[in-house]
């Protein structure tokens, strides 16, 4: 770490109007917070649940997520009686499978204890939470003065202070505003504070053109002072990977050829994907591209290329001693003409 980064924040702004940053953000936050169905009836599931879903998901996407999950287990009992395999399948389309498999495991953990915890310091020694997930969790289900510090947060705390410093990456800078954001916490609803500190982030101190004149907390803030506070937090830039990946669609008496991870992978264990092509056609025909979908995880740029495979008894033979690969149902009924996978499958 850096010797800037290691030296304490001071305040923005006199210590006197901490109570008026305070009072405006919370005023702001109870006549502006969106709806959300785990603010409606808060719980500690709810909250349990809503918290890993947005780890790495937008609200919107995880909204229906979270409906049908807390429909199909209400509880932390419930999901622990649930089969791992059942936990990921209703986890599918919202990537990151480990925090399904934490999910789990926590639910079973405390499903086994006489009460949940409720110190941030219990809740960091269960499966999938660290520092963020067991602030938000205590302090929104507990009260427990324990101040968040996400994407969201960094953004808005870097801005009140015109952070000039260029972060190595938001694990660094949550680390160095984690004491600011402690000391601005308001104690006597750190749960409602930390939400609003959060919703403040993603609504109104937006990444690219904050809306800093309908900003509650403008009067404390020192980027409103700088040319552009979009130019903040600013953060090492990181080299782009481009990686690119062949994969085949092979069907043979109505099924599906797929691979299965190893159960020792470490993000993908035991889900299905189809065939990387090295396995079946080291040099797949150009001619028979049937898709290609590109997508960007973290600093990674993938490039899929999925190729039509033809069923042949050598192939036959590779599969059946290949463990990973398994033909499975196919999940839609082809038409006689229908040669490529539908968006759905890729
Ligand atoms: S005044 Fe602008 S830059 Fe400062 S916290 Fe508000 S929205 Fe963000």
């Amino acid at each position: 770490m850096r010797k800037t980064e290691k030296q304490p924040l001071p305040l923005p702004f006199p210590h006197a109007k901490i109570e008026t940053f305070q009072a405006n953000l919370l005023a702001w936050f109870a006549s502006s917070h969106r709806k959300m169905p785990w603010r409606d009836k808060p719980s500690l599931y709810a909250t349990v649940i809503s918290e890993f879903m947005l780890q790495q998901t937008q609200f919107e996407t995880a909204r229906p997520y979270f409906e049908r999950w807390i429909t199909r287990w209400p509880d932390f009992a419930s999901l622990a009686a649930a089969t791992e395999t059942e936990v990921v399948k209703s986890w599918e389309g919202l990537g990151y499978y480990n925090r399904a498999r934490n999910l789990h495991k926590l639910a079973t953990r405390i499903a086994s204890m006489p009460a949940p915890p409720r110190t941030t310091t219990d809740w960091l020694s269960l499966p999938g939470v660290g520092n963020y997930t067991a602030a938000a969790i205590t302090s929104i289900a507990f009260n427990e003065p324990a101040a968040v510090v996400d994407g969201n947060v960094i953004r808005v705390l870097a801005r009140l202070t015109a952070q000039t410093h260029e972060f190595k990456d938001t694990t660094t800078a949550a680390k160095h505003l984690a004491p600011l954001a402690q000391k601005l916490l308001t104690r006597s609803t750190p749960g409602t504070h930390n939400q609003a500190m959060m919703e403040l982030g993603a609504l109104v101190c937006l990444r690219q053109k904050p809306r800093c004149l309908l900003c509650p907390v403008s009067q404390f803030c020192a980027a409103t002072a700088t040319d552009n506070p979009s130019n903040i937090p600013r953060f090492k830039p990181r080299p782009i990977k481009k990686l690119t990946q062949k994969r085949i669609w092979l069907l043979h008496n109505d099924k599906l050829l797929l691979h299965r991870h190893s159960p020792n992978a470490r993000r993908l264990r035991n889900l299905y994907e189809l065939p990387p092509a090295e396995h079946l056609l080291p040099n797949p025909a150009p001619e028979t591209i049937i898709a290609r979908k590109r997508r960007a995880i973290s600093n990674q740029q993938i490039e899929e290329t999925i190729y039509l495979a033809t069923w042949t008894p050598p192939l036959e033979t590779h599969i059946r001693t290949t463990p990973s690969l398994l033909w499975v149902p196919q999940p839609y009924q082809p038409t006689p003409t229908q040669k490529r996978p539908p968006p759905k499958m890729i």
